[in-house]
């Protein structure tokens, strides 16, 4: 069982499924409603969990009804939560999701407490970082406590995965000091300036943000699966031909396999394939926590 810190968001999830997105001003009759644990960090958490790696979670929640439970979640899924806080005055971050036909999706995100982890709360997480065999983040905390503890887990000598989402700027210096990047396309065009429409567009921008410092890039690419740039290889591993229902998470579901099958001790490329098989067992599900799939699930793929 590999170990993992994920230092990273919560946000409950407020979903509506709808016939169609609404246009400014427009109200909607939805079909259905559904509420559960959200927020990348934490759904990153879930899914590598429930794949069977030892997760501790760096995070903060309020201490409210939605922060309570967040607490309640993470037990039930077996997450060390030693260091996720209840701030007394903030809000329990929140996301507000609409789903709508072919899955397309519109998403309010308002962070709340997650925007009160500060540096301090990663130096007081310190020794769990230590003890463990990744560090992950992503772009939903304030960005200098995301950079600080990019910082920390290079300086630990710790595998360090970023998972720059959603898109932000990131100080210059930070950049070679991640040993892997996972951007979306969008999330790569933002961080290089550089167009992703083809292939060759993809692998060209992915080439500059390894120039920026970056060891290993792996941009996914949807349903078309993952790109792997790293010194020695480029690598398209194509994604499984699924019926995607619902692909919102479907990142988060990715990044969770891969720091499982890495953590473990796989290579780069293995993990890849694990972490595609991952992703695409959650898009045929509704939601974003609840669709994380079990170990015995991606395994039963194979039979
Ligand atoms: P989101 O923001 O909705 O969580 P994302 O934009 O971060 O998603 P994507 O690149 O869309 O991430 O998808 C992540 C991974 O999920 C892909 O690399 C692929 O493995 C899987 N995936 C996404 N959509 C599909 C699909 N329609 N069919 C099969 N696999 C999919």
């Amino acid at each position: 069982m590999g170990k993992v810190a994920i230092l990273g968001s919560y946000v409950v999830d407020l979903a509506s499924l709808v016939d169609r997105l609404p246009i400014p001003g427009e109200t909607l009759l939805g079909s259905r409603f559904m509420i559960g644990p959200g927020g990348k960090g934490s759904n990153q958490a879930i899914a590598a969990g429930r794949l069977g790696s030892e997760v501790f979670m760096i995070g903060r929640v309020g201490n409210d009804f939605f922060g309570q439970m967040a607490i309640d979640n993470f037990r039930r899924e077996g997450i060390n939560i030693d260091h996720v806080a209840i701030d007394p005055i903030s809000e329990t971050g929140t996301a507000q999701i609409l789903v709508g036909q072919d899955s397309e999706n519109m998403i309010v995100v308002v962070p709340g407490a997650n925007s009160k982890v500060e540096i301090e709360h990663v130096n007081n997480a310190r020794a769990v970082i230590q003890g463990t065999d990744i560090f992950l983040t992503q772009f939903e905390l304030g960005m200098k406590t995301v950079e600080y503890g990019i910082e920390t887990a290079f300086n630990l000598k710790k595998l360090v995965i970023v998972n720059p989402a959603p898109a932000q700027p990131l100080t210059r210096e930070i950049f070679p000091l991640v040993s892997i990047m996972t951007p979306n396309e969008t999330e790569l065009q933002s961080l290089t300036n550089m167009p992703v429409d083809e292939i060759e567009q993809v692998e060209k921008a992915a080439k500059a943000l390894r120039n920026l410092g970056v060891d290993q890039v792996v941009v996914t690419l949807g349903r078309k699966g993952a790109l792997l740039v790293n010194e020695s290889t480029v690598q398209h591993s194509v994604g499984l031909s699924v019926n995607a229902v619902d692909t919102t998470g479907a990142g988060d579901a990715f990044n969770g396999g891969l720091v499982t099958a890495l953590a473990e001790g796989k290579h780069i490329k293995e993990a890849i394939v694990f972490a595609n098989k991952v992703a695409a067992l959650s898009v045929q599900r509704h939601g974003t926590a609840p669709s994380m799939p079990l170990r015995s699930e991606v395994e039963s793929l194979d039979h």
